[in-house]
């Protein structure tokens, strides 16, 4: 959706909330007191009433919302300018073109939905050939305290340090024949875990969880990968070194130099704190990059259907 048509379709704040109300309406209201999703609609106060126990909801009660004193203009605005470019979008960018005066409850709002992009594609795992390697990111890690961390901040800066990333790019074999830079498969779908190490033990964790059993894994010869034959159908590890780990791994890599871009390129430094929340951004948005303007509606459908609780530890 380009900026005209949404402002067009999203003129005030009225706009927005009866969008929200029809996405709601669609995806089902349930009393959180006794579980019926029979209500009624009480419009002049803009809330559910539960047909059997008559508690009320209200609109934003038990969605991603819920506790954002927030306008849902800033909501829909948001959720619109992640969704329309590949790239991303600062807080303090929105802030600023929004004319919001505060920063913290806009940093709030976009954490959440970049956390509700992450349940969304946690509900999915990875199959057919999946490419199998750890990225390496630049971050700043905020939680560190004590002197060090207080000297380091008198010069302006984090303790800088690298999160590990395991990557993992689901691909097909290219029914075409591939041209001579043309890469052998086609990609599909890709997922990125901030993992606190790359012991056997923790991308077995990752892989379990996140790639269908019946997959093909291929990775480099890294022995941590060893045990992985017993997660899935076939690993394949492949004996090669630097450079030639792109011949092997050419989808992974091309996703961990793009994400790279793109985090680095907008928010310069990334809180390892919070660093899963940007890559997840980043892996949404990849895995809908055919989606055209369904993206905003399908986010919003998520923002209706996760409550905020699943987010406590935003704050
Ligand atoms: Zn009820």
């Amino acid at each position: 959706m380009n900026l005209i048509k949404f402002i067009n379709q999203f003129p005030d704040e009225t706009a927005c909330k009866l969008k929200f109300k029809a996405v709601r309406d669609q995806e089902g209201v349930v009393c959180r007191h006794c579980g019926s999703t029979d209500h009624y609609w009480l419009s002049t106060i803009w809330q559910y009433q539960c047909k059997r126990c008559k508690i009320r909801t209200t609109l934003r009660s038990g969605t991603v919302m819920q506790a954002s004193k927030l306008s849902f203009k800033y909501w829909l605005i948001a959720i619109h300018l992640l969704t329309s470019t590949k790239k991303t979008f600062s807080a303090l960018e929105l802030q600023r073109q929004i004319g919001h005066k505060y920063y913290e409850p806009i940093w709030y709002m976009m954490q959440k939905l970049r956390k509700t992009m992450g349940v969304r594609d946690s509900l999915y795992q990875l199959d057919k050939i999946v490419e199998l390697d750890e990225g390496f990111f630049e971050s700043v890690n905020t939680e560190k305290s004590g002197e060090d961390y207080l000297e380091e901040r008198k010069r302006g800066r984090g303790s800088q340090k690298q999160t590990k990333v395991m990557v993992m790019a689901s691909t097909i074999h290219s029914v075409t024949k591939p041209g001579k830079h043309k890469k052998p498969t086609k990609f599909r779908y890709v997922k990125m875990i901030v993992v606190n190490n790359l012991k056997g033990s923790t991308v077995n964790q990752v892989a379990k969880k996140t790639i269908n059993a019946d997959s093909i894994v291929v990775t480099d010869n890294y022995p941590s990968y060893n045990d992985l034959s017993k997660q899935v159908w076939v690993h394949e590890a492949q004996n090669v070194s630097g450079a030639q780990t792109n011949k092997i791994l050419p989808w992974v890599h091309t996703m961990i130099s793009n994400a790279k871009k793109i985090l680095l390129g907008i928010h310069h430094m990334i809180s390892r704190k919070y660093f899963q929340d940007y890559v997840d951004e980043f892996c949404y948005k990849v895995n809908r990059r055919y989606f055209g303007e369904k993206i905003f509606d399908r986010l919003l459908v998520a923002c209706a259907k996760h409550n905020y609780k699943e987010f406590i530890n935003v704050s």
